[in-house]
């Protein structure tokens, strides 16, 4: 998981980056407008820090520039602003910003927030429900679900209706288990008759498409006795 930090007073900056880091997160960081869309070109952060005021672009055209042209990873954005800054116009949202924080804040909250972010699927404005994790994208409305490339590009994967719910299913809840029953019940619902193994067979189909080695699953875990659980970690 990358992040990118913009923020033009170092002490601020540094404290936001040291601890990041320690919570196991990327970070790359910036302290003015130009050289931030610069880097965000070049490194597709999954999320952007973003000081309101700085020299050169500040935080809302940066923003603004960010959502016009958000490239491969639409990436979520979280602003800072100082109190007395114009922090209604960063509530508005109208910026495109997900979510805002005013200094002095606490580094741990902010880390909350973050990953608060990355779970959160719904996002502002309406937007379809795009679920993200760190390998892949799944927009349920648009029936695509794709891998996410280390350079940061998206590939379709052509999977079949079936697999397609299955995967939304499993990347809806990471980490939980779920038995046959269960995923038969979300899968086919009261039209199923026959034998729950059935689940065993596309959960083998869908593994052949998204795990890079179907013999040894990364995602789609097996767990003995009960069914399956997908997980995706940093
Ligand atoms: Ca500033």
């Amino acid at each position: 998981m990358n992040i990118l930090i913009v923020e033009d007073e170092s002490e601020i900056a540094k404290l936001i980056q040291i601890t990041l880091e320690r919570e196991g997160f990327t970070c790359h960081s910036c302290r003015d407008g130009f050289t931030a869309l610069q880097v965000f070109q070049q490194q597709q952060p999954d999320v952007i820090i973003l000081d309101l005021m700085l020299p050169g672009l500040d935080g809302l055209e940066i923003c603004a520039r960010i959502r016009q042209k958000p490239g491969a990873k639409d990436p979520y954005i979280l602003m800072l602003t100082a109190k007395g800054e114009e922090i209604d116009r960063v509530i508005g949202l109208s910026t495109g910003a997900d979510d805002y924080m005013v200094k002095p804040f606490s580094p741990m909250e902010l880390v909350a927030r973050i990953r608060a972010l990355l779970r959160r699927s719904l996002r502002h404005g309406g937007q379809s429900l795009i679920y993200r994790t760190k390998n892949f994208t799944l927009d349920p409305e648009q029936h695509l679900a794709s891998r996410i490339l280390p350079s940061g590009e998206l590939e379709t994967l052509d999977l079949t209706t079936l697999e397609f719910n299955l995967l939304t299913t499993f990347i809806s809840q990471p980490g939980r288990v779920w038995n046959r029953s269960q995923l038969i019940d979300k899968l086919w619902g009261n039209d199923f008759f026959g034998d729950e193994r059935v689940v065993d067979t596309h959960v083998a189909r869908l593994r052949k498409k998204i795990e890079p080695d179907s013999a040894n699953p990364i995602f789609v875990k097996t767990v003995i006795g009960v069914g399956y659980k997908f997980e995706d970690k940093e």
